[in-house]
């Protein structure tokens, strides 16, 4: 760990680069889900424990800034906090299985689905502002915390059901409009507890709101005004995460007001996808997470990293969440590249 950069540069070298600002090296970290055995080993912080116990998330989230050198910890390692705290069952998954959704709530009565007053309160959200605290004091200022959260759009597909979603944007769009009021208020809410618990960044993650599965003309109507919202409410960093080949919408996300937009490997044109955000958000990825991260050699990490550092990219991080079973020394891989890249 020694060989690590500073920790007191960390956050500055983060928001500069959100900020479009000069850095002296691009930040190497993850803005997607960190959890992987190994880490859970050597942290002794395991899944399932570690979704849902304050000081075993902070000590897993932490573990990937101080074993794998990722210049930012980022939590949690599922996406289905807001959905709890919304109403949705949770199956709590196991040691190399996320925690997901087990029921659709507001699939028969969407009409009556509101923002609940006590929403803070509810479910894991008190847990997250604790883990928020505890890693604020054992990291120091110096370094970054991201936490994960559902988009509007994600969130309104599990309390609804992804088939009744999809299919209301043309059958019932006013009502599925008034949902998304709904749900980018709980986003904006819940990110408000997390700002205000010290996170540097909050990264909504809305897979079902890209190309593969929404037509890019819906996102403009139905989720471009609530993310709109989302990045003018509180304070903090405001990234999103889209899944896929997110090119033919990256120009969409880019007019919402977020800093920086986190893509996957299917984007191969990064030259191409930095011109349609433009000068004022940063790009963020886009190394495979599921191929080059989980199953390739370091060599073939570092090489994948070194692309994506000439294509321009502003933050190096994985195009998606980390599997559990990625390697340590693929993660490592990962921030040495990028020291390689600058020492040349
Ligand atoms: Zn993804």
């Amino acid at each position: 760990m020694a060989d690590f950069m500073k920790d007191s540069d960390l956050k500055d070298r983060f928001l500069n680069a959100l900020k479009g600002k000069a850095v002296d090296m691009v930040p190497a970290l993850s803005v997607t889900q960190t959890g992987t055995l190994e880490l859970m080993e050597k942290s002794g912080a395991a899944w399932p424990e570690a979704n849902f116990n304050a000081e075993k998330m902070a000590n897993l989230a932490l573990a990937a800034h101080k074993f794998a050198g990722l210049e930012a910890i980022r939590y949690p390692f599922c996406l289905t906090v807001l959905s709890e705290a919304m109403g949705c069952s949770i199956n709590p998954g196991r040691y190399d299985v996320q925690p997901f959704p087990g029921s659709q709530p507001f699939a028969e009565m969407a009409e009556t689905l509101e923002l609940p007053s006590d929403l803070a309160e509810r479910g894991r959200i008190p847990v997250l502002a604790d883990v928020t605290s505890i890693l604020r004091e054992r990291a120091g200022e110096e370094i970054p915390l991201i936490a994960g959260i559902e988009g509007p759009a994600s969130l309104a597909s599990r309390l609804l059901g992804t088939y009744n979603f999809l299919t209301w944007v043309l059958r019932k769009p006013e009502l599925l409009r008034r949902c998304l009021e709904v749900t980018g208020a709980a986003c904006s809410e819940y990110s408000a507890v997390l700002s205000e618990a010290g996170a540097d960044a909050v990264c909504i993650v809305d897979g079902i709101a890209g190309p593969d599965m929404l037509d890019p003309k819906h996102l403009a109507s139905l989720i471009k005004p609530e993310y709109e919202n989302f990045c003018r409410a509180g304070k903090g960093m405001k990234l999103i995460h889209i899944c896929g080949n997110s090119t033919s919408i990256l120009k969409t996300l880019s007019e919402c007001g977020f800093n920086g937009i986190s893509i996957e490997e299917k984007v191969t044109d990064l030259p191409a996808a930095k011109k349609l955000v433009g000068k004022k958000v940063s790009l963020i990825g886009n190394l495979s997470s599921s191929g080059v991260m989980l199953t390739g050699t370091c060599e073939e990490v570092k090489n994948k990293a070194k692309e994506c550092l000439e294509g321009g990219i502003d933050i190096l991080a994985p195009g998606c969440g980390i599997a559990p079973k990625t390697p340590l020394s693929n993660l490592r891989a990962l921030v040495d590249a990028r020291d390689e890249f600058y020492s040349n």
